[in-house]
């Protein structure tokens, strides 16, 4: 199934996209009145990143987040914030099942992912999954204002 998705161009556009985010991570920054804060990580990788949101009248006004991790995990929280800033928190949910959906099985209903398509990669390699969801679990804790009892949140 992954194999029909993961041709050359697939694959290629993949890397270009991972690296160019990886180095010039979006939204990396901290952020002043954020209404959601969240700290994620990794144990298997050591990516760690810290989560910003603005939320107001239900929608993302404002994502950003700051962290050390993997190229995978970076460019995965880069263009997580690129994607969710604008949406309703119910959309934002949508987009992560669907998101998670690609990494674990490699193939997801892509209408709602845009340019995120290209994590179905992810799913060849099990190890990155934990990586490239890092930053959508967090998201998704943040959102629902998990009360961060037992440290940070960390991929499951
Ligand atoms: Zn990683």
């Amino acid at each position: 199934m992954s194999s029909e998705l993961l041709n050359d161009e697939l694959r290629n556009l993949y890397q270009q996209v991972i690296v160019d985010h990886s180095k010039r991570p979006r939204n990396f920054r901290k952020m002043e009145g954020s209404t959601h804060k969240m700290e994620g990580y990794n144990p298997l990788c050591g990516d760690k990143l810290f989560l910003y949101l603005r939320i107001k009248d239900d929608r993302v006004a404002d994502a950003s987040f700051e962290g050390q991790g993997c190229a995978i995990s970076t460019a995965s929280a880069s263009m997580m914030t690129e994607s969710v800033i604008g949406k309703t928190i119910s959309e934002c949910k949508s987009l992560f099942r669907y998101f998670h959906q690609l990494l674990t099985e490699g193939k997801a209903d892509e209408s709602g992912l845009g340019k995120l398509i290209i994590f179905a990669g992810v799913h060849d390699f099990p190890a990155r999954v934990k990586c490239a969801s890092l930053s959508w679990h967090t998201l998704h804790a943040a959102l629902d204002s998990k009360v961060q009892k037992d440290g940070p949140v960390k991929t499951e």
